[in-house]
């Protein structure tokens, strides 16, 4: 992948972090605080969905804690320039499926025997 793609998957991934640290007000990755993540979290998910039990709020933060680590970890391959390269068989990542999930590390294939 040239540096031109890499800098446009850069911006998209930064701006789906963005979206994320928008919608949950806490930068999981960036703060080492869990305790204060989790409680900004559950105040979200609250104002979100007040009738939701409690185990549906810790599922609402553990799965933005885990998009917000993938897309941590894409920004990385991106730094290392192994962007874009399927982990497991080391082919290229079509572009359209990186279009779609852009923190992705798998080809389609690999991703659907996994
Ligand atoms: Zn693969």
């Amino acid at each position: 992948m040239n540096n031109k793609d890499l800098e446009y998957f850069r911006t998209l991934i930064i701006h789906n972090y963005l979206r994320v640290i928008d919608k949950t007000g806490v930068s999981a990755g960036l703060s080492n605080n869990s305790a204060e993540n989790l409680n900004n979290l559950l105040r979200v998910a609250g104002k979100e969905g007040r009738s939701a039990r409690p185990e549906e709020k810790i599922y609402f933060f553990k799965r933005e804690e885990e998009y917000m680590k993938h897309l941590i970890a894409a920004l990385e391959r991106i730094e290392k320039k192994e962007y874009g390269l399927c982990v497991r068989c080391g082919k290229e990542i079509p572009r359209e499926r990186l279009e779609e999930v852009p923190h992705t590390r798998y080809c389609v294939p690999c991703k659907s025997n996994a």
